[in-house]
Formats: C-alpha cells, structure tokens, sequence
C-alpha cells in the first residue's frame, strides 16, 4: 500500500505522517516513512540543489526535471522495495507536488510535467493520496511561526506563488477522479490525526 501525503507549504503533511506511522507500528504492522525530494542519499543531494537559496537563477524546467529524477532513483531505490516486502509506505509529498508546483504555480503546463512524471514513475502512482487543505496564508502563518523550520528557495516565493499552488492543487484533485482524498487542516492537530487515520485505515482494510 502506498500513501503519499499532499499540501502547500505549513498544511501539517510532516507531523501527521509521524503520527499516523506510529499508530500503525502500534497494530504491528510494517511502515515505511520517507519524503520527496529526498529519502535517499541520491535524492537528498538532488534536494539541496533544488532548494539552496542561492539558485535563484534555476530554470523551471530544469526544476521539474531534477524533480522527477529525484522521484525516480527514489522510487526505484526505496518504494518499490519497501512496497514488495509487504511495508505499507507514507510518503511525504509525491507527483502531486509537481504537478501543482511546476505544472500550474511555475507555469509549465500540467500535461508537459505529468509527462515527464509517467517517464520517471511508469505507472506506479500511489494507491491513495491524502490532501491536507489549508489556505496558502494559514500554511504561511505557520511555517513562518516554525522557527526550527530549514530555511529554502521557495522562502522567497509571494504569496502569490503560494496561491497559484493551491489552485494547482485544486485543479490535480478534479483530475484525479477519487485517488486524491481531502482532509479539512485547519482543524486540530488531533482532528486532523483521526481524520487522516480514517483514512488509512479503510485503505489498509480495502
Ligand atoms: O515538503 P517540504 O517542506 O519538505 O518541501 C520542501 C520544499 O520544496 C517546499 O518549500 C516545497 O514547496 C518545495 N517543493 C516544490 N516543488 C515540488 C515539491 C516541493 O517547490 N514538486
Ligand atoms: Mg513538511
């Protein structure tokens, strides 16, 4: 079974994925936990030259490009073992991420990103994606309230851009026709838990 958390910047992917591990360990079952880009040490270098703050000069389509690379040494390397070993993997962000961020917030057309998405990942989407909606000004309020929080590139985005993500992410959702689940993350931290864990429960029953 395969989760992949989605959102805008502060929706509370991060600490709910944490907890909802937790509570599966609990029920004894096998839990991978990893996040994009990243969760390997290939996509993790990979992240560092996307997010430094330094490139602000980054093409858009060398973004989106880095970021399906990532995906796919990530995929290959991580999810699809864990997967075949019978581990139920939550992965924090996936091709959504990139379809609402390059695709839509960037400008470079949803199809042309998704395409070279389906080149990296062929037809391994995730069984469920859990959307965590959050206004783009309610997800900023907080990530700037996080002083612990890694400072990145996006940092520097308006809120704009912000917004153009969230419409991204709204138009990735009438597209998805039902993989894409929507949980309400203005709620409490714990609400937002037990809707979540909901969720994945029903998928772990399926
Ligand atoms: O989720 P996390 O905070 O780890 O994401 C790191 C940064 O990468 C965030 O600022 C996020 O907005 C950005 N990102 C992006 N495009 C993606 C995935 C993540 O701009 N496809
Ligand atoms: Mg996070």
């Amino acid at each position: 079974l395969f989760i992949s958390f989605e959102g805008p910047e502060g929706a509370g992917k991060t600490t709910v994925l944490h907890k909802i591990a937790a509570r599966l360990k609990e029920q004894g079952r096998a839990v991978t936990m990893t996040r994009e880009p990243g969760g390997i040490p290939i996509a993790e270098k990979i992240r560092e030259v996307i997010l430094d703050a330094n490139h602000q000069e980054m093409d858009g389509k060398t973004e989106a490009l880095l970021y399906a690379a990532a995906r796919r040494q990530h995929l290959v390397e991580k999810v699809l073992p864990a997967l075949e070993e019978g581990s139920i993997v939550l992965c924090d962000r996936f091709i959504d991420s990139s379809l609402a961020y390059q695709g839509f917030a960037r400008g470079l057309g949803m199809d042309d990103v998704l395409a070279i998405n389906l080149f990296a990942i062929e037809d391994h989407m995730p069984d469920c994606t859990i959307f965590f909606d959050v206004p783009p000004e309610v997800g900023l309020e907080r990530i700037w309230k996080d002083t612990e929080r890694e400072q990145n590139r996006l940092d520097l985005e308006e809120l704009e851009f912000h917004k153009r993500v969230y419409k991204g992410y709204q138009e990735v959702i009438t597209r998805a026709e039902g993989r894409i689940q929507v949980v309400d993350a203005q709620k409490s931290e714990l609400q937002v838990v037990e809707n979540v864990w909901e969720i994945v429960n029903s998928e772990v029953n399926l």
